[in-house]
Parts: structure tokens; sequence; C-alpha cells
């Protein structure tokens, strides 16, 4: 019988594939006394060498989809499981003790991680030990006790992949040639997986509540990015449905890439740029094929993450210069890193907070900790000599944050000037992502020469609701007047000042929003590389001048809902793409 429940649409698409749960196994055991010794020796000779098989198999397919460095900590976990002094002791535990493999392991590893951990003190090698350690000891337990222990990387087959939540790291390792969809119990749409998710086209549906307590390993799912909607074991007439909706939307997606090598011009003849979000050059072959007109958004902090040391000048360097030269004089927007909140770097750990998402993070970062800001700031000056380059600084609060920032990049860009390197003319903006920036608007206006509003977190900011609380999701209201008062407010103040200004949210991918955004005059949209085809379909439909008076009556009213029904009732035909 068909089984279904629902979660918050995150990925458009349709999946249909086996269930693959990524949740941690149960490992508890008895303890209990055995009589045959080298009986239980011998099933612990078995479970270390089925260990090494895994581990050697993990690594092979770590080099090879995430290179040497990723691959590096499967070594570190087969030298623990090779370690005889290891071995032996937990053999003599079992002698001495007559007690079962999976107690005298545990024991034994207990024993060892103690140890290193007591050594640790702040010695980031000694806490790494410690937890190789503890991987390798589930991984033996598992195979003690018969269960399995999934790992993404092992993935040889279609699936959906179910888990309770994604991290973005977790994200940036799937592999999209088998993982057919994501579901998962937790999470927004705009938490920075789902985002990840839609740059991947991989379909997702978050915040379910129930998908890992309700699908088993192997069951087939049959995923709704469009709706949220999940049902798993369809009969076959549901079944058959979704197969057509999915086949309707491959179909749907050769008719927009008719539209690769046109411009992003409404039907009365203004002209938009509709550009790409990315988070590494490596996503520069999407945001080429999708015909965008331009990079709104390089989330430099993808860098810092996925490296496993603070990334050099040099690295940088190159990072940026790649990503400049492929867009050959189409504007690329950066944005220096915005680490913090639920973005964290495994090399340099930042003091644990209460709410980090109000914390330490971002601007306040560089600006706190200036040599790490002004490396990256060399390293785009540098780049910038390679094409049309835009800085951002994300989570500017105040004006002083702002002038503070730019200083500093004045400084930098003087010392390479001195020392005759070449650079290009490059513009300075910042993201308006907290609700004091936005209100500020007229007066940043006046300091910067753009603005690209991150309605990702200004939604959450000035509504007060975790964009990844799926108990929240709720009050994560784009088309609130509150939200689409403060975004008027900056395209508006911007424009007094004759500056740009773009929106870098996922909002900008919308379709409801769009025209709004169109009528308001934003000038760029930045999205996943995915939607941008649509957003320039949808563009082309729209005449900006009758927009202007649907905002007037959008702004006007009382809630989320009613914006979305009058936006609906006025343009239905063209938004229902
Ligand atoms: C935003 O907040 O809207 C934004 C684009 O930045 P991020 O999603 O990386 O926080
Ligand atoms: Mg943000």
């Amino acid at each position: 019988m068909t089984k279904s429940f629902q979660g918050i649409a995150a990925s458009n698409g349709i999946a249909i594939a086996k269930a693959y749960l990524l949740v941690a196994p149960d490992l508890s055991f008895d303890v209990h006394s055995i009589t045959d010794v080298e009986a239980e020796q011998a099933r612990f000779d078995a479970a270390l060498a089925a260990s090494t098989a895994d581990l050697e198999h993990i690594k092979a397919k770590a080099s090879k989809n995430l290179g040497e460095s990723e691959a590096q900590v499967f070594e570190a976990h087969l030298m623990v499981v090779a370690d005889p002094e290891m071995s032996a002791a937990v053999k003599k535990r079992i002698v001495d003790e007559s007690v079962n493999a999976e107690q005298a392991l545990t024991e034994v590893t207990d024993a060892y991680t103690s140890m290193f951990e007591a050594m640790a003190g702040t010695n980031d090698y000694m806490k790494e030990r410690a937890a190789d350690i503890r991987d390798v000891t589930q991984r033996i337990l598992s195979h003690l006790l018969g269960v399995n222990i999934p790992n993404p990387a092992l993935i040889d087959e279609d699936v959906v992949l179910v888990t309770q939540d994604l991290t973005p790291s977790d994200t940036a390792q799937l592999d999209r040639q088998f993982v057919k969809g994501i579901l998962s119990d937790l999470g927004g749409r705009t938490a920075h997986a789902s985002i990840m998710a839609r740059t991947l086209e991989i379909p997702a549906v978050v915040g379910t509540d129930v998908a890992t307590s309700q699908v088993k390993d192997g069951d087939l799912v049959v995923l709704d990015g469009f709706t949220g909607h999940v049902e798993f074991n369809p009969d076959a007439q549901t079944l058959a449905a979704y197969q057509k909706k999915a086949e309707d939307f491959a179909a749907q997606k050769v008719e927009w890439a008719k539209l690769k090598t046109e411009h992003s011009v409404s039907a009365d003849g203004k002209n938009f740029v509709v550009g790409a979000n990315i988070g590494a050059p490596k996503d520069m072959e999407a945001v080429l094929d999708n015909g965008a007109e331009g990079v709104g958004l390089y989330r430099t902090e993808f860098l810092y993450m996925e490296s496993d040391h603070m990334p050099t000048e040099d690295e940088q360097f190159e990072a940026y210069k790649a990503v400049l030269e492929k867009m050959v004089g189409k504007p690329v927007t950066v944005r220096t890193m915005d680490i913090g909140g639920d973005k964290h770097l495994s090399y340099w750990k930042l003091p644990e907070e209460e709410n980090p998402f109000l914390g330490y993070r971002a601007i306040r970062i560089s600006l706190d900790q200036d040599e790490i800001f002004r490396t990256q700031l060399r390293a785009l000056i540098r780049a910038s000599a390679f094409g049309n380059l835009w800085i951002m600084f994300p989570m500017v609060a105040t004006i002083t944050e702002f002038q503070q920032a730019k200083a500093i990049y004045e400084e930098e860009r003087a010392k390479l000037a001195d020392q005759g390197v070449p650079m290009g003319d490059i513009k300075l903006g910042i993201m308006i992502e907290i609700p004091a920036a936005a209100v500020m608007a007229d007066q940043f206006a006046k300091e910067v020469d753009f603005f690209s509003i991150g309605t990702n977190d200004l939604i959450g900011y000035t509504m007060a609701a975790d964009r990844g609380n799926d108990r929240v999701s709720y009050l994560y209201q784009p088309y609130n007047p509150a939200i689409l008062r403060l975004i008027n407010t900056v395209i508006q103040a911007a424009h007094v000042e004759g500056k740009f200004v773009a929106m870098c949210g996922e909002m900008a991918g919308d379709s409801i929003a769009i025209p709004l955004l169109v009528g308001m005059g934003l000038d760029e949209f930045s999205m996943s590389a995915p939607s941008i085809l649509q957003t320039r379909s949808l563009i082309k439909k729209l005449e900006t001048e009758s927009l202007k008076h649907l905002v007037q009556k959008a702004l006007a009213l009382q809630t989320n809902d009613q914006v979305k029904e009058l936006v609906e009732a006025e343009l239905g035909d063209k938004i229902n793409m």
C-alpha cells in the first residue's frame, strides 16, 4: 500500500529511487562471558579484516571523487585498524577476562581515547587521533554486530538519501550521478544544504519530521521537490503519475534551454541581469550551461570549508581568477568569507556560542582578525586583472563596519599598486541581509557602489525565524508585506543615488516574487544556476509598467498569503510555467 507524508519543497524535480538511510546505526551490545576463546579471537580478526576492506574501498572512492587530501582521513583509520598493539590488547582481554570481543574492543579503545584526550589540551593532532580511534571502533563493532554503517562515499546505484539532517559539507560530498533525491527530517528551504541541493540539481524535500522513522532502507521512494510531497512503495498508478510529471519537467527544461544565449529582457524592453550563485570554480560548468549573465554571488567560504587549512593567498587567487576568466568580462560578485552560523571550519574552531546566527560571523570576524581578511582581499585585488570583479561584504549592520572594511581594502590595494601589481577596476558593495542595513539603505547608498539583497538571512532576521528550523518555517514568509516593504525601500534608496541593486537570496528565483521585484525595479536576479533559464523565460513575458501597480497593491496588503493570491490572480498563466 502506498504511504505518504509531506515536507518542505527544497529543490525542484521528481526523484524515484530506492531509499538509502544515512542514519547512525544502533551499536549497543550485551556483555557476556565466553568459553571458546579462540573462536572469539577469530571473530575479532574477521571484523578487523572486513573493516580494512571497507576502509580501502572508501579511501579509493574518496580519492577519486573528492581528492587525495579528503582521502587522508581514511589512511589514518587504516593505520588504527592495522595497529598490532591494539589488536594484541583486545585479544589478551578476551583471554584474561573471558569477555566477548565487543566488550574487549570497547575497553581497549576507550583507554586509548581517554589517554589521547587527556594529552590533547589545545593540541588538535591529539584530538583528531582520539576521533579516529572512536570512528574505527564503531566500524569494527558494526562488523562484530553485523549491522551496516552507511557511508555516502560508497553509494554506487541510484538512491534517494534519507537522513535526519544534512550539513553543507555532507551535501558538498554527494555524487549526483547516484544520489537522485534528498529527503530529511529537519531543515528549511533556504538552509545551505537545500541551496546546494538546488545547485547540484538534486530534487529535495526537507523538514518532514518523519522521513527516517517511516522509510526503511530499500523502500521505493517517490519524492516531489516541487510540492514537498513524498510517497513510498507506491502503487503502479501513483508511480506512473510521477513518472509522467518527471517527463513533463524534462520536456520543459528542453524548452528553457533554448533561451540560453538570449538576454533577460521584459516584454516591454527593459533589460535585467540574471546571474548565478556559486560556491566554487567547479560550479562554473552549470553557470555557463545555463547562460548566466554574471555571477551574482560567489560564496567564498566554501573555499575555506572544503580545504584542510586556511587557503593561502595564491590558492585563493587561482580560484577567483578561474571564475573571472570563465565569465570573460561579465560581472563576478565575490563575497568575502561568511564563516559562522551553520558554516564551520574543521581546522579553525571558533568559540561555541548560544546564538551563532547572531554571533561572531562574516564581516565581524574579518574586521576582528584582519590578517585573514587582508589575505583574501589581496588575492581578490590581484585576480581583478582577469575580469570584471565586484567585491561585497556579508552581514554588514552599520555604516562604520563598511567604512572599516573599505579602509582595509584600500590599504591593501595601495600596497599592491606600489608593487606594480596589475589590477582592474573593482566595485565595492554590501549584502543587505540585516534589517538595520535595509532600514538605513538611503545612507549606505551614498557609501557603496552596489547592494545585493540577501533575502535568506533578511527574512530570517526580520521575522525572527531561523531559516533552517522547520518548526518555525510557517514564519519564513518571503511575500509578507513587511519583507516586501523592506526590499522596496532598499531598491528605491539605491536608485536615488544611481546605484545598482541585485538580489542573491533564494527569493530572486521565486516565480511569485519575480514579478514584484521586476515591478520594484531590481536590476539583477542571482540564483542557483538551474533556475536561471526558467527565470529568464518568466521575465520575457512580463510588462514592467503594469507591475508597478501590482507592487503598490501588494505593499498595501496584510499577509503573505494575500500577496501570493494577488500575484496568482493577476499573472497566473505566466507564473505557472
Ligand atoms: C542570503 O542570506 O540571502 C545569502 C544570499 O547569503 P547566504 O545564503 O550565504 O547566507
Ligand atoms: Mg546570508
